[in-house]
């Protein structure tokens, strides 16, 4: 940089390159999007060669010399102090990243991207196949590459630790054995609990087919009740529902459809509103810097828990909805009961598929996934042995073993992306909407009655204040303090869970 330039002139070359990185993943979002969705078969693997090319050039430039110039000249006192909040939080964000990470050799990077692209074609089929064997050599090359960043880009404590960081800023395993420990067993107890109740839950709702077309409607209609924009977004269908905020103003959804199972695409879709929105209602003042994006990812999945589940699976909001889906399935249901489907919803029961798993044991699924991630990346387990110690933790924590490979190791496309570190914060997104929830009720003392009415705005509305106008201005750790005065917690979503299943079961 030239010494003439004044404070205004290193501002505007330092937004311009984010603007320009932004741009880059942007488009590099919007091809991993229409790979997802629209794109043919064949062209998927090409793609993924395109895909890596975009994704590279955003990387690079992230820790390029230009980056590391600007940063190190808007960090000196006499601009750093100048500068509005957004923009120093923006500038030690990167700085942290660019140290990172520019330890990570350019071409290494560029064969990950494309190895994790392929992998998930190659998973996609192998687990079609029931094959785990095909799939193997591509997982324990990304194991292995997962294995060296934690080493280049340090870490303090276990290895996993640096991983994790990456989704989660501060999270450790130190800190997640504890608290997943705690979550464990007070779920546990629960469903010890509801084994041994003598209520049994109505089924009947197991058995009807529900038209797509109508499951369609009704998947939009309660997008735009809960305050999904449908002006920056839209809703299309994938085999593994997914939000992706291209910018706050393209904010894109998918859901599934199952004629057979109608819990897939309604709680899909709102799980997937409620990320959407935490998507859109980034300030797009702060979208222009590098804290334009959610806390985290466990509190981008606090969002969707908390829309999917303290909304949707409730009682109150059932009573607002009943009336307008018996009269849209009418031909398909007869004479449903509010009691009914408030019991069909949330039925409790061991099964082997997370993204099918009831509310209660849907975070033992996590925890398992945890703890065999972990163990893989300090080398205390090989990927060889997967497919058999998935099995028997299976039965260990959740207490059911799979009949094959599709319904256990094979079951989920992380791995097969690279994302080792991220199963934990779907975890931690439950406990962090229940902390969001306790806080909410103390300022929306109506809360149910809202619900009720489906009278959503004022919840989106505390939610937009508290958490999606932040961005990343704050760690989730320092976000969920600010607002309920409490680090992370397990107690509120055990005692939500307890006081929920209790009235339920009747235990
Ligand atoms: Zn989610």
């Amino acid at each position: 940089m030239n010494e003439q330039k004044t404070h205004e002139d290193l501002l505007n070359y330092y937004i311009g390159l984010l603007s320009k990185i932004q741009h880059y993943r942007e488009m590099a979002g919007l091809a991993h999007w229409d790979m997802a969705t629209y794109a043919p078969k064949q062209g998927k693997s090409m793609r993924s060669e395109a895909l890596g090319t975009l994704s590279t050039e955003a990387f690079k430039m992230s820790v390029s010399p230009e980056m590391q110039n600007i940063l190190t000249e808007l960090s000196e006192e006499e601009h750093f102090n100048k500068l509005p909040e957004k923009y120093q939080r923006s500038i030690k964000k990167d700085i942290k990243h660019l140290d990172k990470f520019r330890k990570i050799p350019e071409d290494q990077y560029r064969d990950y991207v494309v190895l994790t692209s392929k992998a998930q074609n190659i998973w996609e089929k192998a687990k079609e196949d029931n094959d785990f064997e095909t799939f193997q050599p591509y997982l324990e090359k990304i194991v292995d590459f997962n294995q060296r960043m934690a080493k280049l880009v340090g870490y303090e404590g276990h290895p996993y630790n640096a991983l994790i960081d990456r989704f989660e800023e501060g999270m450790t395993v130190e800190k997640l054995d504890t608290t997943f420990g705690e979550l464990k067993r007070g779920i546990q107890g629960i469903l010890d609990k509801i084994k041994n109740s003598s209520k049994t839950l109505n089924k009947r709702l197991e058995s009807v087919n529900l038209s797509v077309e109508k499951q369609k409607i009704l998947s939009e209609k309660i997008l735009e009740k809960i305050g999904y924009d449908f002006e920056c977004g839209r809703l299309d269908e994938s085999v593994h529902p997914f939000t992706i905020g291209l910018n706050p103003k393209d904010v894109r959804v998918t859901t599934r459809y199952q004629e057979d199972f109608f819990k897939t695409a309604l709680f899909g879709t709102i799980h997937e509103g409620g990320h959407g929105m935490y998507e859109q209602n980034i300030p797009l003042e702060l979208f222009k810097t590098s804290v334009g994006s959610a806390a985290s990812t466990g509190m981008h999945e606090s969002q969707s828990r908390f829309w999917e589940n303290v909304v949707g699976r409730s009682e109150a909001f059932w009573k607002g909805l009943l009336p307008e889906f018996t009269e849209l399935f009418q031909d398909e249901i007869d004479k449903l009961t509010l009691e009914e489907m408030v019991d069909y919803i949330n039925i409790v029961e061991p099964s082997m598929i997370r993204v099918e798993a009831d509310e209660l044991t849907y975070s033992l699924h996590i925890i398992l996934r945890y703890e065999l991630e972990k163990d893989l990346i300090d080398g205390k387990i090989s990927v060889k042995d997967l497919p058999k110690l998935w099995n028997e933790k299976m039965k260990e924590v959740i207490g059911i073993e799979p009949k094959d490979n599709r319904e256990g190791v094979l079951q989920d496309v992380h791995w097969a992306g690279g994302m080792f570190g991220y199963f934990p914060t779907y975890a931690l997104g439950n406990l962090y909407s229940l902390q969001l929830t306790e806080a909410l009720k103390k300022d929306l003392t109506d809360f149910t009655t809202l619900i009720e009415n489906h009278n959503f705005a004022p919840i989106k509305g505390w939610m937009i204040e508290k958490v999606h106008q932040r961005g990343n201005l704050r760690t989730a750790e320092e976000l969920i303090k600010e607002i309920t005065g409490e680090g992370l917690s397990v107690k509120p979503y055990l005692s939500y869970l307890e006081d929920k299943y209790k009235k339920i079961y009747q235990f």
